[in-house]
């Protein structure tokens, strides 16, 4: 009986499907406007690293701070700086030192090695765009505002802004960090924009 009932409701009658077409055809069309500039505005914020992190760790390089190695970049795609979120190039010096990207505290605390240029560089200002250089070989850890680990996906040949999307999708994700998929290191963190 309701199943009847439901194609009945279906069944076009003579004289009103003009009348109900017209509106489903422009709500498409708004539908297809609106995904268009969702498209063009980015539902995530790139926080690089604090310039004044950057610094601090060439200031204790400069002092000889034994956890603060200067390193030649010999490889166009293995020393990530953290502050310009560019690929360090061969020849360029970068400081190694370890960064604590959940603080102390936390059952998920972490803290790990990670790349800065030893000269000042710019820092990472299109906090709007996945930056260029990491769209691949990076995996995204979702955590939340307790600094647990809720979900992780690496980005496996999808686009990357794809996966963070679906991350930020769960109301518990407070933040997303991208980390190396390789050897693990935090590369920068997402927020919601
Ligand atoms: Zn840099």
């Amino acid at each position: 009986m309701v199943g009847s009932a439901r194609r009945a409701d279906r069944t076009p009658q003579r004289g009103v499907p003009t009348r109900i077409r017209r509106p489903n055809f422009v709500d498409a069309q708004l539908g297809k406007a609106h995904l268009a500039i969702d498209m063009k505005t980015s539902n995530f914020r790139i926080v690089p690293l604090p310039t004044k992190v950057a610094n601090a760790a060439r200031r204790a390089a400069e002092a000889g701070a034994t956890d603060h190695a200067v390193i030649m970049a010999d490889s166009p795609n293995g020393f990530p700086c953290r502050h310009c979120l560019r690929w360090a190039q061969s020849g360029e010096r970068v400081i190694l030192f370890p960064f604590a990207a959940i603080p102390p505290g936390h059952p998920y605390s972490e803290t790990g090695p990670i790349f800065v240029h030893e000269q000042p560089c710019e820092r990472y200002a299109a906090t709007g765009e996945y930056p260029s250089d990491f769209r691949s070989g990076r995996v995204f850890r979702a955590y939340n505002a307790n600094y647990d680990m809720i979900d992780a996906k690496p980005v496996n040949g999808d686009e990357p802004e794809a996966v963070i999307e679906t991350l930020l999708q769960n109301p518990q994700a407070a933040f997303v960090d991208a980390r190396s998929a390789d050897r693990g290191c935090y590369t920068f963190r997402i927020e919601r924009a």
